[in-house]
């Protein structure tokens, strides 16, 4: 069977059914932003890891090196913050191709520092190779929990309230703006903005802690692959569906300014887009007011349902929606 039949997620699902095992000290295994893993009655060690591919995930081209130090950081620190937890310590691997010059390897170490060092996150060890074929990046985050306060995935009841945190979109607009750019040397605000969404993104660490020690979401995930993919990946989890309300998502000012130049609409980057590292989370309703008094950006938009499946409702009409976000393997979506 051809991987791209499969797709992403299908491939990881048989990996899971595959390699399942039972252990008392696994209390998530694969399936969730990191693995959780009991350190005692009450406290928890998280896990997660990244890659990041020349060609795949990023261009030397238009990225530079303290950009891509800060990102691969950066997208790591956000799966614990999907969880709830505090990072601490990290592990990364390089491989690096002869085109790469010293001081580049320290500007990119130079942009992972400025990411860790907001997060207290401690380098504790990695790898070193030379590579073929370009610059290859695996990055290890290890953090914590206490047992109470986890948000996984699995948890979301009907009746939940949806809520994301930030502007959904902006990281995958600056992506085709940067693929597009012409090398103007002065850029409107909103291309800079955009822009820098997608090269340094900010790991909502603080505030997935707040709302895990508030006890606001019932399950969680951070958006790397899309709003609709993600939003799947919750759904599928906790055995529930979806409504999201497409007036209600939030978009910045920038990505508005920038999607009549772009040719695509800021729902359609919202959905498809990826790479925006905000939270989502499924919300009981009873919260919604806790949620809106805390120094946090959140929007509701949308609601859990019983039925299983995923509803958009866009100028008074309700329509299914299927994920069209990221999927390695497959050409666009699912
Ligand atoms: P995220 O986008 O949050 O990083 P992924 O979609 O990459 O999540 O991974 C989802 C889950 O699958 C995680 O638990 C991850 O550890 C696990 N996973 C991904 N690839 C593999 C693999 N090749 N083998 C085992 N587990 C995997
Ligand atoms: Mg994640």
């Amino acid at each position: 069977m051809k991987l791209s039949s499969l797709g992403e997620f299908g491939l990881i699902d048989s990996i899971r059914k595959m390699t399942a095992q039972q252990s008392p000290s696994v209390l998530i295994g694969i399936g969730d932003d990191a693995a959780a893993l009991k350190l005692s009655s009450s406290s928890l060690l998280l896990a997660t890891t990244d890659m990041l591919l020349e060609g795949v995930h990023f261009n030397l081209s238009y990225t530079d090196f303290y950009s891509l130090g800060w990102k691969s950081a950066a997208v790591n620190l956000s799966d614990i913050a999907a969880m709830g937890g505090v990072p601490r310590f990290c592990l990364i691997s390089l491989g690096i191709p002869s085109s790469v010059s010293v001081e580049q390897v320290k500007d990119f170490y130079r942009g992972f520092r400025a990411v860790l060092r907001a997060h207290r996150t401690v380098l504790v060890g990695g790898d070193t190779c030379s590579s073929r074929k370009g610059f290859v990046i695996n990055i290890v985050v290890l953090g914590e929990s206490e047992k109470a306060k986890l948000v996984t995935r699995a948890g979301a009841k009907a009746g939940d309230r949806i809520f994301v945190t930030g502007t959904l979109g902006d990281s995958a607009a600056g992506l085709d703006l940067l693929r597009a750019a012409t090398g103007r040397k002065r850029q409107e605000a909103w291309r800079r903005k955009l822009i820098q969404k997608h090269l340094r993104p900010v790991p909502r660490v603080a505030w997935g802690r707040i709302i895990a020690i508030a006890k606001c979401a019932h399950a969680m995930i951070d958006i790397s692959d899309g709003l609709s993919s993600d939003l799947a990946h919750i759904c599928d989890e906790s055995g529930v569906g979806a409504r999201i309300i497409a007036e209600d998502i939030p978009f910045s000012r920038s990505l508005l300014a920038a999607s009549d130049k772009l040719g695509k609409s800021p729902l359609y980057y919202a959905l498809s887009g990826g790479e925006d590292y905000e939270l989502l989370f499924a919300a009981p309703p009873a919260k919604a007011k806790k949620l809106r008094s805390f120094d946090i950006t959140v929007t509701e938009i949308g609601v859990i349902t019983g039925e299983r499946r995923l509803l958009l409702s866009c100028e008074g009409k309700t329509k299914p929606f299927r994920p069209t976000g990221y999927n390695h393997f497959k050409k666009s979506g699912g």
